[in-house]
C-alpha cells in the first residue's frame, strides 16, 4: 500500500509529567517521520483523569520520582487496558522512569514502593548511585547494531522471565550497571534508560517503531521507504566515535 494511504495514531502519555530531558523528542520524530512520508497520523496526549483509548503506539517519558508516584496510580488504574492494547499487539516505548512503570515495581528510596503495570516482566529498586553521562548500546534488534543517548537515574532495572534487553552496553551503565544490559523489550513493549531525546539520534529505530505499529494496524509487514537522515546519522555516529 503507498505511505500516502497509511494511517497510524500515537498517543503521548501524562507528558505534563513524564518529560525530563525533552523526551518529548521522541513523539516529534515519530510524528515528523511518518507525516515526511504522507502517513496520516492522529495523535493525542492522555493526561491524568483522561481515558485510554486505543493506539498503535504508546509513548511515555521519564520523571522525577515525585512525577512518577502521580503517574504511576494513574497508570495502575488503567493496567487492564493497557495490557490488553500490549496483547493486540500495539507498541510501546518508555524512557527511563517511564519504562521502570511498565514492569512489576519501582522501589524508591526510603519511600512507598510504586507498583507498575507489568508489561513486561522487570523490576527497579533505587541504587546507591546516580548513573549519568552518554550510552552507546550493541544491538542485534537494528542495523546498524549501535543505539546511542544519555542516560541520568539512580534506579537498577532487572529483566526476568521472557523480557530481553536491547543489547548491550559498550559505553555507560544501562539497567543497572551490573550485567551489562540496557533497556528491555516483551512484545512490542519497549524499555529504555536512553534520553537525548532518544529517537532523533536512533531514526533505526524509530522507523522499527513506527513499522511494527503500522503492522499493529494493518495485519501485515511494512516496509518503511527511506528517508534522508544524513543529519540524524551524523548525530548517532558523532556519540559513536566519542572517544572517553
Ligand atoms: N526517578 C527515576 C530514577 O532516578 C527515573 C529518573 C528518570 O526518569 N530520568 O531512576
Amino acid at each position: 500500500m503507498e505511505e500516502s494511504n497509511l494511517s497510524i495514531s500515537i498517543a503521548h502519555l501524562y507528558p505534563k509529567l513524564l518529560n525530563l530531558y525533552g523526551d518529548m523528542g521522541n513523539v516529534i520524530t515519530l510524528i515528523k517521520r511518518c507525516e515526511w512520508r504522507g502517513i496520516n497520523v492522529d495523535f493525542e496526549q492522555i493526561n491524568v483523569g483522561d481515558a485510554i483509548k486505543d493506539h498503535d503506539l504508546y509513548f511515555i517519558g521519564g520523571g522525577q520520582d515525585k512525577q512518577q508516584e502521580e503517574v504511576a496510580q494513574e497508570l495502575f488504574s488503567h493496567k487492564s487496558e493497557l495490557i490488553a492494547q500490549r496483547d493486540s499487539g500495539a507498541v510501546f516505548l518508555g524512557i527511563c522512569g517511564g519504562y521502570q512503570l511498565f514492569g512489576h515495581y519501582y522501589q524508591p528510596h526510603d519511600k512507598e514502593k510504586l507498583t507498575g503495570i507489568s508489561l513486561m516482566d522487570a523490576y527497579t529498586v533505587a541504587g546507591k548511585n546516580r548513573f549519568i553521562g552518554n550510552v552507546t548500546v550493541k544491538t542485534n534488534l537494528l542495523e546498524p547494531k549501535t543505539l546511542v543517548g544519555f542516560e541520568n537515574h539512580s534506579g537498577l532495572t532487572y529483566l526476568q522471565g521472557e523480557t530481553k534487553p536491547l543489547g548491550l552496553v559498550s559505553v555507560g551503565h544501562g539497567n543497572n550497571g551490573t550485567d551489562g544490559f540496557e533497556g528491555a523489550r516483551f512484545k512490542n513493549v519497549f524499555g529504555t534508560y536512553l534520553h537525548g531525546s532518544l529517537l532523533p539520534k536512533n531514526p533505526h529505530f524509530a522507523d522499527m517503531l513506527i513499522e511494527l505499529a503500522l503492522e499493529k494496524r494493518y495485519g501485515y509487514k511494512i516496509t518503511l521507504q527511506p528517508l534522508e537522515d544524513k543529519l540524524e546519522w551524523d548525530a548517532h555516529n558523532s556519540v559513536v566515535n566519542k572517544s572517553y
